[in-house]
């Protein structure tokens, strides 16, 4: 059977299915993932991107985080694509969807997924490290140099996972919840490289585990499925 029409039936076999995402599902966005052919780690800079949106080198540069969090990772004006579409309707249709997501861009709620878990955070949520007071992330973009709070004068900080921090432990358990409880697992445009992230579907014990990626990931060998494609090339046949 073809691949597609494989995981066609799967899909709608399935009660509950997870997507676990990453980078690789917003590059048809127009998102550089990191890792990808054109991601930011290719791309020179003064520093290694990871050191740069580290937890030290937030508190140690600010205003040069700011520079490449404002260049990088804040552009707000990019659209859901058909991927994220796709799994939004397939919510309105009835199904139990989970997306678990690495991504930091807010995408799967701009389509309409309502059951979205950000392991890595969102841009598009910010705080006062002082008061807690929040700002739109338009008030980061918008800022001269490093943003700081209207009320009581502190820095602004995204609700982002910086290298160095640990994830939501709440958001973290309802994550292995869904994977737990799951019996189709679609793992898609990751590089499964990012730890504690990537270990989550070690708690995966469903029916299916289908594999989504343009390049070879250190899972393959343990999924059912694997496409190496484009997502959008996939998810506009489902
Ligand atoms: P990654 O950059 O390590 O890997 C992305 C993978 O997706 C690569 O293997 C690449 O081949 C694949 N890919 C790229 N475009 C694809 C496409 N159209 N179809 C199929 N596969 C495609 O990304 P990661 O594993 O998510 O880890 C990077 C970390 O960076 C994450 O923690 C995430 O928080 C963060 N990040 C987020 C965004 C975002 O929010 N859009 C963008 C860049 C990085
Ligand atoms: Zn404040």
């Amino acid at each position: 059977m073809e691949k597609i029409e494989q995981l066609r039936q799967w899909v709608n076999q399935s009660r509950h299915i997870v997507f676990f995402g990453g980078a690789g599902v917003s590059t048809e966005s127009g998102i550089p993932d990191f890792r990808g052919v054109d991601g930011l780690y290719r791309q020179k800079f003064e520093y290694m991107p990871e050191e740069i949106i580290s937890r030290s080198f937030f508190w140690r540069r600010p205003e040069y985080f700011y520079n490449f969090y404002r260049q990088k990772m804040l552009p707000l004006d990019h659209d859901p694509n058909v991927t994220h579409n796709v799994l939004a309707r397939w919510e309105q249709e009835g199904k139990d969807v989970t997306v678990v997501t690495q991504n930091i861009d807010g995408l799967h709620q701009k389509a309409g997924s309502q059951k979205v878990l950000e392991l890595h955070g969102s841009v598009l949520r910010n705080y006062c490290v002082s008061c807690r007071a929040s700002y739109p992330a338009e008030f980061l973009r918008d800022a001269a140099g490093v943003p700081t709070c209207t009320k009581c004068g502190s820095i602004v900080k995204p609700d982002v996972v910086l290298y160095e921090e640990s994830l939501n432990t709440k958001t973290l358990e309802q994550s292995v919840a869904a994977i737990e409880n799951a019996d189709l697992l679609i793992v898609a445009g990751t590089s499964l490289t990012v730890y504690p992230a990537a270990g989550l579907i070690r708690y995966f014990r469903g029916r299916h585990l289908v594999l989504i990626n343009l390049d070879e990931t250190p899972y393959d060998s343990q999924a059912d499925l694997v496409l190496h494609d484009k997502l959008g090339n996939v998810f506009s046949k489902l």
